[in-house]
């Protein structure tokens, strides 16, 4: 297996009026070929900073990658220019986000936003673009798709905005699709089937796919692999099953205990008390110390390395002991 992406020391800083916010502090992440890895966390953890990064959307001058390497495909575009990124992104690389609104162009109908793509990376005459659009539109199951290409995004539901969305990043057939949040704005029921969908196309296109949520039903239902951050870090790694069935991190433990019933998936993360840390409030010590009812003295202190245990790797002193190999020095995490 190859990995379309590899993330690897990625640090991200914001820049505020009060100083230096590490957003993103020493983040590792790699997805592989035709696999969906889920990123969880609660909202402030990092996890769409990484996102942002990877994309090259972070916001400029505030934010910025100070440290790290970012492969996509095998080539290096940590620091790629902003033009030769526009290539990637709608083309090698999409992605959708929780409120297709902010990324649908209002002024423009369905189509002409559809049409964009194909004209900048494919050579299809009008009329073959008009028939893609439909194709596509069909495929992501959008009835009428032929009057929908002449419509606006505000003529349609929230579930077919996100259908249009799903569409606009499959144009291409792209290697990797992020998604940010991709359901959480969905009721229930559409959010079932957006994420069906999800899975269809991704089998069919053998795409890999870096799905971003806080939402554990999703990461169950969707993903191979998960990846845990909390306080801008990765603090667990692990295939989706054992996320589920061994859980070692107290963060992990935390979120699978708040895990509201099957039933309604919608609730907040509430089991864990206190909140996240604002990243310029992280101390020495593990940043989920204040939180976790397991700390210890040391955890105050010293920041925890991420060590490999035999099925998953964790960031926690509690296993400091059963590591086979440090995949970090502790200095190097700080
Ligand atoms: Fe809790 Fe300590 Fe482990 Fe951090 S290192 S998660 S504070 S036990
Ligand atoms: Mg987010």
């Amino acid at each position: 297996r190859s990995p379309i992406l590899e993330v690897r020391q990625l640090q991200t800083h914001f820049r505020s009026g009060h100083g230096v916010v590490k957003a993103v502090n020493g983040v590792d992440l790699t997805v592989y070929a035709g696999e969906t890895v889920g990123l969880v966390g609660e909202s402030g953890c990092g996890k769409s900073v990484t996102s942002l990064s990877v994309m090259g959307l972070l916001p400029k001058p505030a934010a910025a990658i100070v440290g790290g390497t970012i492969h996509f495909a095998g080539r290096d575009i940590t620091h790629l220019p902003e033009k030769q990124m526009r290539k990637l992104r709608g083309n090698e690389m999409s992605m959708i986000f929780q409120e297709p609104m902010t990324s649908l162009n209002p002024v423009f109908t369905i189509g002409q936003q559809m049409a964009e793509p194909l004209r900048q990376h494919t050579s299809l005459t009008k009329r073959q673009i008009r028939e893609k659009m439909v194709e596509m539109l069909q495929s992501v199951g959008i009835p009428r798709a032929g009057q929908i290409i002449d419509e606006y995004p505000h003529q349609l539901s929230g579930g077919m905005r996100q259908r249009v969305m799903i569409s606009l990043a499959m144009l291409c057939q792209p290697k990797l699709l992020i998604a940010d949040e991709p359901t959480t704005a969905l009721d229930v029921t559409i959010q079932a089937q957006i994420l069906q969908l999800m899975k269809e196309i991704k089998q069919k296109q053998q795409m890999a796919m870096l799905l971003i949520t806080h939402d554990l039903g999703v990461v169950a239902e969707m993903c191979d692999r998960v990846v845990v951050m909390y306080g801008g870090q990765v603090v667990e790694s692990a295939e989706v099953r054992t996320i589920f069935d061994q859980p070692r991190h107290p963060y992990t433990q935390g979120l699978l205990a708040s895990m509201p019933n099957a039933n309604e998936r919608k609730g907040e993360l509430k089991a864990i008390p206190g909140s996240v840390p604002r990243p310029d409030e992280v101390g020495q010590g593990c940043t989920f110390a204040p939180r976790c009812s397991q700390a210890m003295e040391r955890c105050r202190h010293d920041r925890p390395p991420l060590v490999a245990l035999p099925r998953q790797s964790c960031r926690c002193w509690l296993y400091a002991g059963e590591e086979e190999t440090a995949l970090e020095e502790v200095a190097h995490a700080t």
